[in-house]
């Protein structure tokens, strides 16, 4: 059948063209935009379940485009993944990220034991130089490297596992720390968990979200924390959107959260408030 004097074939070649040219289009926005410094930091507080206070932050980028508007992280980390440009972005990222954490620091005396988690991405995880580059950043905002937390996704780590375990030792070595982020969405690592040195595992939004609807899917939540328990990691949920969702997961012994329930991510000016207004 033909659409519109089209065939099929002809509909879906200009379908594809379409997506390629949208494709490159973004990529050049993309690139110009780590230039014209269109991208900003937000900041997610994470927060004792048992205190109440906040024990750090999530930094999560942002990209203002004078083009496209917000454009979500979502949707541009792949493209930036997949050209490259996760590499000079990712570096940006952690410069500033550690630089705002040292500032608070230095500004609250409070805030020393705060720690900034800052999520790397496949491309920048499989970077030669990655460790120095960090230890290099850690001397040049002269942030101690015990405040800065890296965030690595299971993919990230089960593409070669005995390689991942030496890379992680390294930057464990720096006296940075580490979280195991998104655990249970990808692959899954459960095998190999107790392998890698991490210090916290992030339980999915998935998991937080779907605990309400079942037992059963309580009984996994409580199964995750349990297994971080005894390999010694703490514990962060992610996305906890209620009341019922924060007391669930403290009665599960849950040490950590974050979601909008306790606050969005917010800008640098926004986090800073929050700092004054919580940590005395
Ligand atoms: P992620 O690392 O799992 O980050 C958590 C995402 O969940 C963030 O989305 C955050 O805004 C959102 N979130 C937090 N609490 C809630 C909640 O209660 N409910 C809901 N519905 N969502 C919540 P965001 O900022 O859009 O980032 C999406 C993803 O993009 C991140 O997922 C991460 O994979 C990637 N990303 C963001 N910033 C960076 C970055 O600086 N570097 C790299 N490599 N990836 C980043
Ligand atoms: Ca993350
Ligand atoms: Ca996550
Ligand atoms: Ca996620």
């Amino acid at each position: 059948a033909k659409v519109s004097g089209k065939t099929r074939h002809e509909v879906f070649a200009t379908k594809m063209q379409e997506q390629a040219l949208a494709y490159l289009e973004l990529e050049a926005d993309l690139r110009t935009a780590i230039a014209n410094q269109e991208f900003e930091l937000y900041y997610q507080p994470i927060v004792s379940l048992n205190s109440g206070t906040i024990v750090g932050f999530e930094s999560l980028v942002r990209w203002h485009s004078p083009q496209r508007g917000f454009v979500s992280p979502a949707s541009f980390i792949p493209i930036a993944e997949e050209t490259g440009l996760i590499i000079p972005l990712g570096k940006w990222i952690l410069q500033q990220a550690c630089l705002q954490m040292q500032i608070w620091q230095a500004q609250f005396s409070h805030c020393q034991s705060l720690t900034i988690s800052v999520n790397l991405s496949g491309r920048q995880f499989s970077q030669p130089n990655l460790v120095e580059q960090i230890e290099e950043i850690l001397q040049i905002t002269n942030l101690n490297a015990q405040s800065l937390k890296l965030e690595i996704t299971e993919s990230m780590v089960m593409d070669d596992v005995e390689e991942a375990i030496i890379l992680l030792n390294r930057l464990k070595a720096l006296g940075v720390r580490l979280s195991m982020d998104d655990f249970g969405t990808g692959f899954s690592s459960f095998s190999y968990l107790h392998r890698f040195p991490m210090d916290t595992l992030k339980v999915d939004r998935s998991f937080v979200s779907n605990m309400s609807k079942s037992v059963k899917n309580q009984a996994i939540v409580t199964t995750i924390i349990t297994l971080a328990h005894q390999l010694e990691m703490d514990v962060v949920a992610e996305g906890i959107e209620t009341e019922t969702e924060m007391k669930s997961l403290q009665a599960k012994n849950c040490e950590y959260g974050q979601g909008y329930f306790f606050s969005k991510p917010v800008d640098r000016e926004q986090a800073t408030l929050l700092i004054t207004k919580t940590l005395q």
